[in-house]
């Protein structure tokens, strides 16, 4: 017997007949002796609608009033799971975040949990129900619903997977598992049985959404194993197939590394590039760039500063493409006279493609092939960054496709 936390989608959710369906599996589960914790999504749209709703009434809602909404949806999910459940003759019980109590700080609409009471869950699954509780939501110190950002039901079941010192968790949702790429730009992905958190981390900050990010930083912080799985085979499929499905979320030292020395190819598309021209090499220069671009609350990726020559150099960085005219205005308003750059250029049609994998904290020479199979296809570089476990390159987005396709064979990634 373990204790196990399920994780259910909005797709999942998304009418009563699945719900029935998410019962089952549930039920297949506790039947098998397992203690179950269910966290599930609103039902799909349910969220966006809510929030358009909100939108309706004014272009900037009040936050607070905005997850006094926003939270609904879940709530509605718990009851009528509890109801599917029952009506299958199981014992179970549904609890909004303040009930648990799940507790966060006062930050609306991105709210960090910063506890989660088990007394309540641990009672109730010792007298063998099965305990429902909503993702997304909090309540802060004052008693104030809160919601932990769009996608934070994820983040929900691993941080209660982690209070409650589950075995697993496991996710399930409408995509079977996590690959080495996007299936939709290379046909022949390969879905992994385990990656990292390390690499998962990376592979979701570089657009894979699978998982709300927060939710693998949790799994990794809390060292709580992790599991990203269909909901959409039969709900009655045999468990202990079902339990070995889709892919593992794993901490390096307990994998026996199936895969050689890159996991996958990340990539996003949605990049733009600016570069400050002829500014002063003097100290406290990028500060004076970065400094407004940051105040602006605009993120900022890549950096490069060029050698300088007469005393000038070029400063270029990235931000995401939504945010390009904005981090121009910043520079082109004060930032570029008060430092007395030349000029300022920038791009906003760039993409950035990544190679990952814990192998190459073992492996030499994957910076080379990486750069020879892009020179193979005629793609140039504007910018490389690295970290351990990651190489990154900019390039024109007209080639993000080609380069995502050429690199994932250059490694092997293909489908045996
Ligand atoms: N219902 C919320 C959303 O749509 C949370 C979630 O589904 O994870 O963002
Ligand atoms: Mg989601």
């Amino acid at each position: 017997m373990a204790l196990i936390v399920h994780k259910y989608g909005g797709t999942s959710m998304g009418s009563t007949e699945r719900i029935k369906n998410v019962a089952k599996r549930v039920a297949k589960w506790h039947d098998a002796g397992h203690q179950i914790v269910v966290v599930p999504s609103a039902m799909s749209g349910e969220t966006n609608r809510i929030i358009g709703l909100a939108k309706e009434i004014m272009a900037q809602p009040d936050p607070r009033e905005l997850d006094m909404i926003a939270s609904t949806g879940e709530q509605v999910s718990v009851g009528l799971l509890a109801m599917a459940l029952q009506a299958i003759g199981k014992q179970a019980v549904s609890y909004a975040g303040w009930q648990v109590a799940i507790k966060t700080d006062s930050s609306y609409t991105k709210a960090r949990i910063a506890s989660i009471d088990d007394v309540k869950v641990k009672a109730d699954l010792d007298a063998g129900k099965i305990v429902i509780i909503t993702g997304f939501q909090g309540v802060d110190e004052q008693g104030n619903i809160t919601t932990l950002g769009r996608g934070g039901s994820d983040t929900s079941a691993v941080a209660v997977a982690a209070a409650l010192k589950a075995q697993e968790c496991l996710i399930y949702t409408d995509v079977d598992g996590v690959y080495t790429t996007d299936p939709r730009v290379v046909s022949d992905a390969r879905r992994l049985n385990t990656v990292t958190f390390e690499e998962m981390l990376e592979m979701a900050s570089l657009g894979s959404k699978v998982l709300q990010i927060r939710s693998v930083e949790f799994a990794g912080n809390y060292r709580m194993p992790t599991r990203v799985l269909s909901s959409l085979t039969d709900p009655l499929m045999p468990l202990e197939e079902e339990a070995k499905s889709g892919t593992l979320i794993s901490f390096e030292e307990d994998t026996h590394m199936e895969q050689a020395t890159i996991t996958g190819i990340a990539f996003n598309r949605d990049e733009a590039k600016i570069t400050v021209l002829g500014v002063p090499d003097r100290p406290g220069i990028a500060y004076q760039i970065l400094g407004p671009v940051a105040d602006a609350n605009i993120e900022v990726d890549m950096i490069i500063q060029n050698q300088s020559v007469e005393g000038k150099t070029d400063f270029t960085f990235t931000v995401p493409r939504g945010e390009y005219q904005k981090a121009m205005e910043v520079l082109e308003g004060s930032v570029k006279a008060h430092i007395g750059a030349a000029s300022i250029a920038g791009d906003s049609k760039v993409s950035k493609v990544s190679v990952v994998g814990v192998g190459m904290r073992s492996h030499v020479g994957i910076a080379s092939q990486m750069f020879r199979t892009l020179s193979e296809e005629g793609i140039n570089i504007q910018m490389i960054s690295t970290s351990e476990i990651k190489i990154s390159v900019l390039i024109d987005e007209k080639y993000m496709e080609l380069a995502v396709r050429a690199l994932h064979k250059a490694f092997g990634l293909e489908n045996a």
